[in-house]
């Protein structure tokens, strides 16, 4: 077999389908987030405007997380030295497992690598270890949590997006002994949407279902002190497993799961993603840490953030352009198309200076290609209504090129 022109014919095909994955290199620049150097394929550099960061509150720039991520290379050196189980566990992941632990009001946390790990991990163990054990799953839910699924080798139940209805017609087939975990997002990363989790809750409660929720668009911007939707909705005594990511809104990079001692041991104890790979090492624990009990308390950022959400929304909407209207912070505007999308986030590229990165399938279903745009908290009024004049402008222009490509 020919295996370079076998892969090779793999890429074309994404090239013909216009989904061929493109890498934008950007040095961002510490204390002048949201903008950032672009570094150009002809050597160039000039500073953009990011409005595609999941760094939403801009806490990847602030002094405590930077300080202590500083602090803690001083004292501790660079990596964690081994797994978990091998010389990798320091007191910071102690510390930073009760950090997560008391955000959601559980028993326990467990760091891992990344949110990703996380939910395949965490997933992957407690369906396979259950018995006969049916998933209930979003068709929205994330890859990560797909393929701690399908590790898995439980049966999956697939029910519509944030349909409580469709949920409980696929409960019901089952006896009520058999063992259950419904799998949801709270804040939806692509849609900008939010699940009735209520609904679920007491659906899995009739149901005698375990639930497990992924608050990784939520954690930080949701909830008294961040704890996400189900911390802000006085649901987490309702969930059985939250996970989350320090990657996002606490803008430095890991993942967590919560809940009762056994079921996090349990995780703990089985979950390969977590068991064999080094652990994070100390500058990123005691970044996370400092960023996680930072946000507990503050809310200045969140404020910001929030406001200029509403302005950005308000703006799309009085331009007429075609977001999706979800009542998180996350605004995805379609396009529809994937040659299209990626021309318009050229063009922003190239002529304005605003980088937002185009949304395609898998990501996304086809015909829904679209800019997932997130408006943070260190955007000023400015960069806000400059953009929405710019979108403006280019969805008039570029109407008559969608037509003309369709
Ligand atoms: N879950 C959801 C819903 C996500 O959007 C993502 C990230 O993109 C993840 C999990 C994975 O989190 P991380 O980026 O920390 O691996």
């Amino acid at each position: 077999m020919d295996y370079e022109s076998f892969f090779a014919d793999k890429i074309d095909a994404l090239h013909n389908e216009g989904r061929y994955r493109v890498f934008t290199p950007i040095a961002r620049q510490k204390g002048n987030f949201p903008r950032a150097l672009y570094h150009s394929p002809n050597g160039q550099k000039k500073e953009v405007t990011l409005w595609c960061s999941n760094d939403y509150l801009g806490m990847g720039q602030n002094p405590v997380v930077i300080n202590a991520m500083h602090d803690a290379i001083d004292n501790y050196g660079s990596g964690a030295g081994g797994t978990r189980n091998i010389s990798g566990t320091s007191p910071l992941h102690e510390q930073l497992e009760a950090s997560v632990a008391d955000l959601h009001q559980k028993q326990a946390g467990l760091i891992f690598s990344s949110g990703y790990t996380a939910n395949q991990g965490a997933l992957g163990v407690l369906a396979s270890l259950l018995p006969e054990c049916i998933i209930f799953s979003d068709e929205k839910n994330h890859a990560s949590m797909i393929h701690g699924m399908k590790d898995s080798r439980a049966k999956i139940e697939i029910f519509k997006h944030n349909d409580a209805n469709h949920l409980e017609n696929l409960l019901k087939q089952y006896p009520a002994s058999q063992a259950k975990i419904i799998a949801f997002e709270s804040v939806y990363s692509m849609d900008g949407d939010i699940a009735p989790l209520k609904e679920f809750c007491d659906l899995a409660e009739r149901y005698n279902a375990l639930t497990y929720l992924d608050e990784v668009h939520a954690v930080g911007l949701y909830g008294a002190i961040g704890g996400g939707i189900a911390e802000q909705e006085n649901l987490l005594h309702h969930i059985d497993v939250i996970e989350g990511t320090f990657g996002k809104a606490y803008g430095v990079m890991g993942g967590f799961v919560t809940g009762s001692n056994i079921i996090i041991d349990t995780i703990r104890s089985y979950a390969s993603s977590f068991i064999f790979t080094t652990s994070l090492p100390p500058a990123v624990l005691a970044g996370a840490l400092a960023s996680v009990e930072y946000l507990k308390i503050s809310s200045i950022e969140l404020i910001r953030m929030q406001s200029n959400v509403m302005r950005f929304k308000k703006g799309l909407e009085k331009a007429g352009l075609p977001y999706l209207q979800g009542s998180s912070h996350i605004v995805p505007l379609i396009v529809g198309e994937p040659t299209c999308c990626k021309l318009l986030t050229d063009e922003l590229l190239n002529k304005y200076s605003i980088y937002a990165q185009p949304i395609n399938y898998p990501t996304v279903p086809r015909g829904t290609e679209r800019m997932r745009l997130t408006a943070t908290a260190t955007h000023t009024h400015d960069d806000i209504d400059n953009f929405v004049n710019i979108l403006a402008d280019l969805y008039a222009e570029n109407h008559i090129q969608l037509a003309q490509t369709a």
